[in-house]
C-alpha cells in the first residue's frame, strides 16, 4: 500500500467554527508519523477515525500554539490507553523542557518513554532513520526556530513473483535474498537469475512539510523535486504585505515555490481565519502551479510517485 497521508487541521493561529489548526499524520507501512500536533488534534483524530495507536513519531516544526498545544493532551491519552512503546518526538529544544514540566506539575505518570530528537534551527539534518523511512529537518525563515520536514520512504524488496519460486521449488529461506536482488543456485549448480524470480519494487516516495515560512527561495534545494510538497499559503496576494510581516506566504508564493523546486504536487494550507472561501487560495495557487489542492481537514490523500501524475 502506497503512504497516505491524512489532514487533521489546516488553519492558522486561532481555529474557526469549522477548522482546526494544523495537525497531519503520513503512514508509511503499519507506522504513523504525525507532523505537527494543534489544539484539539485528538478530537480530531477521533472525528476522523484514525487510530492514535501506531504512531510511532511527532515531528513538531515549531513552538507557536497552533503546532503543538494538542501535544500534551494526545501524550496523556496515550498512556491511559495503556501505551507501552517508545514514542519518538521531533522538535525544537525547548519542546522537551516544556513537555516535562507540563507533566511534572500536572503530576502526570505516563508509561512509555519519550525519546527526544532536538531540531537544528540553521542546518539540514537527518533526524532519524527507521527500516522504511528517514525523517529530515531544515530550516524555514519564521518569528522564532522554526523547521520543515522532508521524509523520504527508504527503497523496499524486490516483489518475489510466487508463481516462479514455486515452479523452482525455492525455499523461503532465501527470499529476503531474493528480494534483495540474489541469484539463487540449485542445488545441482544452476543459477537461476534475480530477474526471473522477481519484479521491481514498488517505487518509494518523498514528502515534504513546509509550515510556517516567509516566501523563501532558499528552500528550494532541500525539497527538490519531492513527489507532494505540502506549503503553507495563510494568505492571499493582496495580503502580501500582511504575509511578510509575519513571516508568513501567500498562496501565489507557496505556488512558485513548488514551481522553482519542481515537484509533483502541492497541498496548500494553514489559511488564515479571515477566508470563508478557501477556493480564493486554490485559483490563486493554480494560475502558477496548475497540481494544486487544498489540505483541508477529513482529506486524506495517497502519495504517489510523481512520475505518475498525469498533470506534469
Ligand atoms: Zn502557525
Ligand atoms: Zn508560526
Amino acid at each position: 500500500m502506497n503512504p497516505t497521508l491524512y489532514i487533521l487541521g489546516s488553519n492558522s493561529a486561532t481555529p474557526t467554527r469549522e477548522r482546526h489548526p494544523t495537525s497531519q499524520i503520513l503512514k508509511i507501512d503499519n507506522q504513523k508519523i504525525m507532523i505537527d500536533c494543534g489544539e484539539g488534534t485528538q478530537n480530531q483524530l477521533l472525528k476522523f477515525g484514525v487510530r492514535h495507536t501506531g504512531i510511532s513519531h511527532i515531528c513538531i516544526s515549531h513552538l507557536h500554539g497552533d503546532h503543538y498545544f494538542g501535544l500534551i493532551g494526545l501524550l496523556s491519552t496515550m498512556s491511559l490507553s495503556g501505551r507501552k512503546e517508545d514514542l519518538h518526538l521531533i522538535g525544537p529544544p525547548p519542546l522537551k523542557e516544556i513537555i516535562d514540566l507540563q507533566i511534572l506539575h500536572g503530576g502526570i505518570h505516563l508509561n512509555f518513554e519519550i525519546v527526544f530528537y532536538p531540531t537544528q534551527p540553521d542546518a539540514k539534518s537527518l533526524v532519524i532513520q527507521t527500516k522504511s523511512f528517514e525523517i529530515i529537518s531544515f530550516p524555514l525563515k519564521h518569528r522564532i526556530h522554526c523547521t520543515g520536514f522532508l521524509i523520504h520512504e527508504l527503497p523496499k524488496g524486490r516483489h518475489i513473483i510466487k508463481s516462479e519460486v514455486e515452479k523452482h521449488n525455492i525455499p523461503f529461506v532465501y527470499y529476503n535474498s531474493l528480494k534483495a536482488g540474489s541469484d539463487f543456485t540449485a542445488s545441482d549448480g544452476t543459477i537461476i537469475p534475480n530477474k526471473q524470480l522477481t519484479e521491481d519494487p514498488t517505487p518509494t516516495i518523498k514528502y515534504a512539510f513546509c509550515s510556517d515560512t516567509i516566501f523563501d527561495p532558499e528552500i528550494v534545494k532541500y525539497i527538490h523535486k519531492v513527489d507532494v510538497l505540502y506549503h503553507e499559503a495563510t494568505f492571499m496576494k493582496n495580503q502580501e504585505d500582511r504575509a511578510k510581516l509575519y513571516f508568513h506566504s501567500t498562496a501565489e508564493q507557496a505556488a512558485t515555490i513548488a514551481k522553482m523546486a519542481e515537484v509533483g504536487q502541492l497541498f496548500i494550507g494553514h489559511f488564515s481565519s479571515r477566508y470563508d472561501n478557501l477556493n480564493l487560495l486554490l485559483e490563486e495557487s493554480k494560475t502558477i502551479f496548475e497540481n494544486t489542492y487544498l489540505a483541508e481537514e477529513g482529506k486524506s490523500f495517497e502519495i504517489i510517485k510523481a512520475a505518475n501524475y498525469l498533470t506534469i
